[in-house]
């Protein structure tokens, strides 16, 4: 079995989810992963700022604002009048559920049921095309699969039964559908993975039913040396293992969810990035093989926290760098870099939910510094330890770029750097001249 996961772009209108039906409609049991129609979690997200907010005309203005694409969709999507009106009739349904949060209490599970909506509203329609087209599909909802625990991880276990018997009950069927993103939470609430979180979905999803291969098809032909956004000369690369993948996923290559490697990595599943608006490109394969000694490729991720522990004591004291791990991990974030000396620890941090509270703390230890809007550079490969070179080939492209942390030797695949955010773009584009060979 086959998981295809379509992100906002591939059914951003209704050629665009025209053309996944011509995708998708091939024989062989699958299940397609449908994002929200590209800008709507975007819409969603305003909406319930709005309500948290107490501005209720300013959320229904948004409904309202957001309306007009379901229904251009649904002109030109069906062909037939009772399609037309089947598809009008579920939007009205959703659109009523959106407005009708503008009176009341607003809470943090009201919000997730509003950000559930936009996955809602694609799969629904989707659904309703491929009838129409007499192809036929199953409509799975992900609420009664997708599932997360107490500590806001993906419980698979539960999934792996739940979606098992969801399947089993179409013995025959070939194509299912179902929603990325949206889950239940450990309460039965709904929740969510996270923006961006189709992508962990699909392979949560082929972890679950050990697929034999996960597609993510999204706007771009794989997995790029740099960063599109910001570097004009980027190319695809042909092959990538989990953990490199996994490294560039997690420091910010926004064409996979940051964790979203793990579960297909622990089934050995594949991972095939595909390009919907081109799809005879060949794109990135994502598997066990390691492969060869070279820098593959660097990603950057934002907005970081520098924190600096200065110690008039003996720093590297037995127990000292415990109990300064065990303050993050009582506020649970995660720490993404780290360097030493005798007297002082820096370490990065991207979620800043309690930084007041974790400096409190830090300064039982010593004098704290914090600086914020820094940037992890992340260059991945396979860096084998006997071989020489890669770190000059780095820095030496880098000489422009004030640099205020280096991380080397964490592991084969990844050497990072902390610079400030200022010279993001500038580093980018140094190590594509001089890593890459790509002189524009
Ligand atoms: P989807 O809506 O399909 O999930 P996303 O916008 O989340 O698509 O991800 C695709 C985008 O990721 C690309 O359009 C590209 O701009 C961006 N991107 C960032 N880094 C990379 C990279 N290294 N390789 C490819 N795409 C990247
Ligand atoms: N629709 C969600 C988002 O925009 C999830 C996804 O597209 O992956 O974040
Ligand atoms: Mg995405």
């Amino acid at each position: 079995m086959q998981v295809l996961k379509f992100g906002g772009t591939s059914v951003g209108s209704a050629e665009r989810m025209k053309a996944v039906a011509k995708l998708v409609n091939y024989p062989g049991r699958k299940i397609v992963v449908l994002s929200a129609m590209s800008g709507t979690t975007d819409q969603l997200v305003r909406i319930t700022k709005a309500l948290f907010e107490q501005l209720p005309s300013e959320a229904s203005r948004i409904v309202k604002e957001l309306e007009p694409l379901y229904r251009d969709t649904i002109e030109t999507l069906f062909t037939t009048n009772e399609y037309k009106k089947k598809g009008n009739e579920i939007v009205t349904e959703h659109f009523n559920f959106l407005a009708s949060f503008t009176q009341d209490m607003f809470t943090h599970n009201e919000e997730k049921s509003i950000l559930a909506e936009g996955e809602l509203l694609s799969t629904a329609l989707f659904h309703y095309y491929l009838e129409e087209q007499k192809i036929p599909s199953v409509l799975l909802p992900a609420l009664n699969f997708m599932r997360i625990d107490e500590n806001g991880e993906p419980d698979l276990e539960y999934m792996q039964e739940h979606l098992a018997k969801e399947l089993a009950k179409y013995p025959h069927a070939e194509l299912f559908i179902t929603q990325g993103y949206i889950c239940r939470n450990a309460f039965g609430q709904v929740d969510n993975l996270k923006r961006g979180g189709s992508d962990y979905s699909a392979s949560l999803i082929g972890a679950a039913i050990n697929a034999e291969e996960v597609q993510i098809w999204t706007d771009i032909d794989g997995m790029h040396n740099n960063d599109p956004r910001y570097v004009p000369d980027t190319y695809p690369i042909a092959e990538l293992s989990f953990d490199e993948a996994a490294e560039l996923a997690y420091f910010g290559a926004k064409i996979l969810h940051p964790y979203c490697i793990l579960p297909a990595k622990k089934k050995n599943v594949p991972v095939r990035l595909l390009n919907t608006m081109q799809p005879e490109a060949k794109g990135t394969l994502i598997s066990k093989a390691a492969s060869g000694d070279e820098i593959k490729a660097v990603a950057a991720k934002d907005s970081i926290t520098v924190i600096k522990i200065k110690s008039t004591r003996m720093l590297m004291a037995y127990g000292f760098l415990r109990s300064i791990f065990e303050v993050f991990e009582r506020y649970k974030a995660p720490i993404d870099m780290i360097t030493t000396s005798e007297v002082a620890v820096s370490l990065t941090i991207d979620d800043v939910t309690n930084l007041k509270e974790i400096i409190t703390e830090l300064e039982m230890y010593g004098t704290v510094d914090v600086e914020m809007n820094q940037v992890i550079i992340c260059i991945v490969g396979d860096f084998l330890a006997d071989k020489h070179g890669y770190a000059v080939r780095i820095f030496d492209s880098l000489k422009d770029v004030p640099i205020r942390m280096i991380s080397y030797g964490g592991s084969k695949n990844n050497i990072s750097v902390l610079i400030a955010a200022e010279y993001k773009k500038e580093a980018l584009l140094a190590l594509n001249r001089g890593v890459f060979k790509i002189n524009k």
